[in-house]
């Protein structure tokens, strides 16, 4: 119930439909009866700098950012975490005192998710497909966390080169094309592959890059960063292998629940989180 002293959070991006953040925070402001509300705010193209005044005027406690502004959304911020700074992105704010602190939750959320299916990164090799605004995330993530190797394979040399001279300073980082030898000696020797491409998001569920998966170390854990569908092409096929592997919900739901936390100072049952965003996506496809 909403009421005079409701805290008011919510996210900032355009389009919004398809966002699964305000039912998955709702959902679990109402379970740990925190009276909190969460809304979301489509930010017209032009207007970022406006929506980050009006939120501070209006008293919000913290604001998730999407898709198109999480880059600029570095130019309103007073203070960055160091997270935030390597990816150059910002995904959450927490606003205090009139001041405005800019996160970037994906990569501990990332690395959240890895953890929860005991899955260790400490001295691993790692494949990440995809030069993106996800892959930055997860780039930092795992540096952070002492992987051995990070090798990042796309499709053009010109953004695989400006990605790792970003990460130089974290960890050993090193870049290929995609299907070129060096791509296919990691696909040999990594122990976790992460696509960090769009391909097989809805509604192209039954696209997948095109792995050679005969290749690829039969002990390795394959992610997908995708979350909807719940089971990509690219997982199916990694399974059919029989490779462990780890969907994009968990990131999802990590990257909320560290935002949750710094928001209301609550952490939150993120059981709660998963069983929302599971039931709607299967709901969504139920009706497709
Ligand atoms: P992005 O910034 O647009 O980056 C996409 C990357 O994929 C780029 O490197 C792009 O290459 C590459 N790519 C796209 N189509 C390709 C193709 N056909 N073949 C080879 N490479 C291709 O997108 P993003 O923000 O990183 O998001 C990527 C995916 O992660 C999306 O599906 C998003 O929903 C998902 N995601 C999930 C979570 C989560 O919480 N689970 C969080 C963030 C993102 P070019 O640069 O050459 O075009």
């Amino acid at each position: 119930m909403v009421d005079g002293k409701t805290n008011l959070t919510g996210i900032f991006g355009y389009p919004l439909e398809h966002s699964m953040s305000p039912l998955m925070h709702n959902a679990c402001f109402l379970a740990h009866k925190l009276n909190y509300c969460y809304v979301p705010l489509r930010v017209k193209p032009g207007m970022l700098k406006d929506a980050v005044n009006a939120v501070k005027v209006l008293g919000f406690r913290g604001i998730n950012v999407t898709i198109p502004y999480k880059v600029e959304m570095l130019n309103y911020v007073d203070e960055l975490s160091h997270e935030a700074e390597y990816i150059g992105a910002v995904n959450t704010i927490v606003i205090e005192n009139n001041r405005i602190k800019g996160f970037n939750t994906d990569a501990p959320g990332f690395i959240a998710s890895l953890r929860a299916k005991s899955v260790e990164i400490k001295n691993k090799k790692v494949l990440v497909l995809g030069a993106g605004g996800a892959a930055r995330a997860v780039c930092c993530g795992l540096l952070t966390e002492n992987a051995k190797q990070v090798m990042v394979a796309a499709r053009n040399q010109k953004k695989i080169n400006e990605f790792v001279a970003r990460f130089l300073t974290l960890g050993n980082i090193t870049g290929c094309l995609l299907e070129s030898e060096e791509y296919l000696q990691s696909l040999q020797e990594c122990d976790i592959v992460v696509n960090c491409t769009p391909i097989g998001m809805f509604p192209h569920n039954s696209e997948c890059l095109p792995i050679p998966w005969n290749l690829i170390n039969t002990k390795a854990c394959v992610c997908d960063l995708v979350y909807n569908p719940l089971k990509t092409a690219f997982l199916s096929k990694a399974e059919e292998y029989g490779l462990k592997t780890i969907g994009g919900l968990g990131m999802l739901v990590y990257q909320g629940s560290i935002a949750f936390e710094m928001w209301t100072g609550v952490k939150p049952d993120n059981s709660i989180m998963l069983k929302t965003v599971e039931q709607e996506l299967l709901k969504q496809f139920a009706g497709t």
